[in-house]
């Protein structure tokens, strides 16, 4: 017996497509009912807006006017994940070209509606075997849509629409393209569907193919001019909406697919994947490299600070005028043996120093004098390797000698022992007694074994003519006492130079002046690099685009086969997330090869685990970000029109 209440009511329902003067009207006031178990054929000419009328009764397009109730709801009233539950649970579709991903195997293909419905891989994967061994494609399940014939394409496509369960099937002429041995074998099906009492629309403009229903409905220019009417009796049971109960648990199903789909297309589009890859490996190997850098030479030049020694004090007077004017300090060697003097004083060192033009032979460079006292090796911690240091009678009787650094030593004396020679600093002789230990650069960058020592007397008077000394260095006994003693020297100072200005710094002071320069180094360099990991994300993002503009057919075959907004979402987030992450994987290997050739090379890398994982998440982040654009665009697409595509 046919049951009172229909299953599907269509009242009134239109559809217009453009808008105003140039709408046209493709349905034109379709009412109609359709029992559970009924199998109906619909009939019209290429055109009559057969096609349009299955769109909306499986929900995939919604309709401009009118009504449409299925099992006794309004169907206007459902939200998107709500249609695409009814599309996953109620709905099989068969199309005439089949509609199939054709990147996903016969097996996957026909497993599609399981994995929206959270369906666990195994039993998937034995329901999918089981509908094509019943449609005779069990040799067939690992070949790709390609190796099929048209025949069983559609065969795959009707299992497909089975999945998960197909209560209704909505077939537009699935029989189109089909030779007539294969249109009879899938027809043959469709029947055998109805007679186990699955609800079937059939959609077709050849009334022998018509023929095979219960029902047939005639539609011409979006009207129903005809209708042979409900049977009075239908398949003994017919299949009842909700028959299918989906799992609770469907986000981790959901999950694991997502990362399958998008390993599969990335692989699939290999070129493309990897050359998005390198811009956000580059990325995220110049973070780590550039961090690594920036923060590696900070330390080394912290450590060459420190290896003076924490106990100096510097001083020197503040300049008065403008930069360079005030080039002479009232400080002189008087001034440094008084402060001597003070408690917890070791040595002060007095020091003059200047450009020179020094000349042995026919070499001949330009150099720094520093002119200073016998004490500079014990103060600075920086002996002499060959002969000796000057000594106090050399500084008493103004000596003409001098020690040089190494750098000096190689540049005037390539291939001869320097010792007991006479140099010419300035056309003045000086005899050289010493090389200095090698020292490498300061920790400004300048080379520190550039220069060459003179007794702070004989500088003075021969070659910078002044008393006047640039700066002392003090060495403080008690650490601890430090700060007692550099407020006596500046006491002191401003006792004796009441109007002069004199800026008295520890280690510790200069070891922060320069951490702060040197930290700004290391932000612009990171600074850089970020912005080269943008540039890789505007790469993922820029194929991300490509990558949905081309599989704007697949999305729409996912959301007909039952897929929510949000697995769509998910799945185009997920491969931009699986390229950053292993371009973030590959990248942060690149940029520790970057920074240890780097530092091969002379400079200085020191890595932090904290800044690859800050490198990692951001690489991570930007594929999120830029992904979710595409991602957004691919969801929001209407299902009618990717699957026209
Ligand atoms: P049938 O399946 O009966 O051949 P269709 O339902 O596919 O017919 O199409 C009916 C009419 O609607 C056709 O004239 C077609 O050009 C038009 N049509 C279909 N889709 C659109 C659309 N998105 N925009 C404008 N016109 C459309
Ligand atoms: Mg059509």
């Amino acid at each position: 017996m046919v049951e009172n209440k229909p299953l599907i009511t269509l009242r009134n329902l239109r559809k217009r497509y453009g808008a105003d003067e140039l709408a046209t009207e493709i349905l034109r006031g379709i009412d109609l009912e359709i029992h559970a178990g009924e199998f109906v054929a619909i009939m019209g000419a290429s055109g009559s807006g057969k096609s349009t009328l299955m769109h909306m009764l499986g929900c995939l397009d919604q309709p401009s006017a009118g009504e449409y109730w299925f099992n006794g709801q309004n169907v206007a009233l459902l939200n998107s994940d709500e249609l695409a539950q009814l599309r996953r649970q109620t709905f099989g579709f068969i199309f005439q070209s089949y509609h199939l991903i054709g990147s996903c195997s016969a097996l996957e293909n026909v497993e599609i509606p399981a994995v929206y419905a959270g369906v666990k891989a195994l039993q998937r994967h034995q329901r999918a075997i089981d509908l094509l061994t019943k449609l005779g494609l069990e040799a067939h399940t690992r070949h790709r849509p390609s190796q099929l014939s048209g025949g069983q394409q559609q065969r795959v496509s009707i299992a497909r629409a089975l999945m998960n369960g197909g209560q209704i099937i909505l077939a537009d002429e699935p029989t189109g393209a089909l030779d007539s041995q294969s249109g009879a074998e899938v027809m043959a099906l469709l029947k055998q569907l109805a007679q186990q009492g699955h609800t079937i629309v059939l959609i077709t403009h050849d009334p022998e193919v018509a023929a095979h229903a219960q029902r047939q409905i005639t539609v011409r220019d979006g009207q129903v001019i005809s209708d042979t009417g409900t049977a009075s009796t239908l398949t003994p049971a017919p299949i009842k909406p909700g028959s299918y109960k989906e799992t609770n648990d469907h986000h981790g199903t959901e999950i694991i697919e997502a990362w399958k789909m998008a390993i599969r297309s990335l692989q699939a589009n290999l070129s493309r994947t990897l050359l998005t890859l390198l811009g956000v490996m580059i990325g995220v190997a110049s973070v780590v490299a550039m961090l690594a850098i920036g923060e590696g030479s900070k330390q080394a030049v912290l450590e060459r600070i420190n290896a003076m020694g924490s106990n100096l004090v510097m001083i020197r007077e503040q300049s008065r005028g403008r930069m360079g004017t005030e080039a002479l300090s009232s400080l002189t060697a008087k001034d440094a043996h008084s402060i001597a003097l003070l408690p917890n004083i070791i040595a002060a060192l007095p020091e003059n120093n200047g450009n020179v033009t020094a000349r042995f032979g026919n070499f001949d460079i330009n150099t720094e004098v520093s002119a200073t006292s016998w004490e500079f090796p014990t103060v600075r911690n920086w002996p002499a390797v060959w002969g000796s240091f000057f000594n106090a009678d050399d500084e008493q009787h103004y000596a003409a000698v001098a020690v040089l650094g190494q750098t000096v030593a190689s540049g005037l004396f390539p291939n001869q022992d320097p010792l007991g020679h006479y140099i010419l600093l300035n056309n003045v002789p000086f005899q050289v007694i010493g090389v200095m230990e090698e020292k490498g650069a300061t920790g400004w960058g300048r080379d520190a074994d550039d220069v060459i020592f003179v007794p702070l007397s004989t500088g003075n008077l021969r070659l910078f003519g002044q008393s006047q000394i640039r700066n002392i260095t003090v060495s403080v006994d008690r650490v601890e006492a430090m700060e007692q003693t550099e407020q006596a020297i500046t006491r002191f100072l401003d006792q004796r130079y009441p109007n002069a200005n004199f800026r008295v710094r520890n280690m510790a002071d200069i070891v922060a002046a320069v951490s702060e320069t040197q930290n700004t180094f290391t932000v612009l360099l990171g600074s850089i690099a970020a912005i080269s990991l943008l540039v890789g994300g505007i790469g993922v993002m820029n194929i991300m685009l490509v990558s949905v503009t081309e599989r704007t057919h697949e999305i729409g075959i996912r959301v007909a086969t039952g897929a929510r907004t949000r697995n769509i979402l998910q799945q185009f987030l997920t491969e931009a997330v699986v390229v950053s992450t292993l371009g973030g994987i590959v990248g942060i290997g690149l940029g520790i090869v970057a920074g240890l050739s780097a530092s091969v090379l002379g400079m200085s890398a020191l890595f932090s685990v904290p800044t690859m994982i800050l490198a990692f998440a951001c690489a991570v982040g930007t594929g999120l970000i830029f992904g979710f654009t595409p991602a957004l665009k691919a969801a929001r697409l209407r299902p009618v029109e990717a699957l026209s595509t």
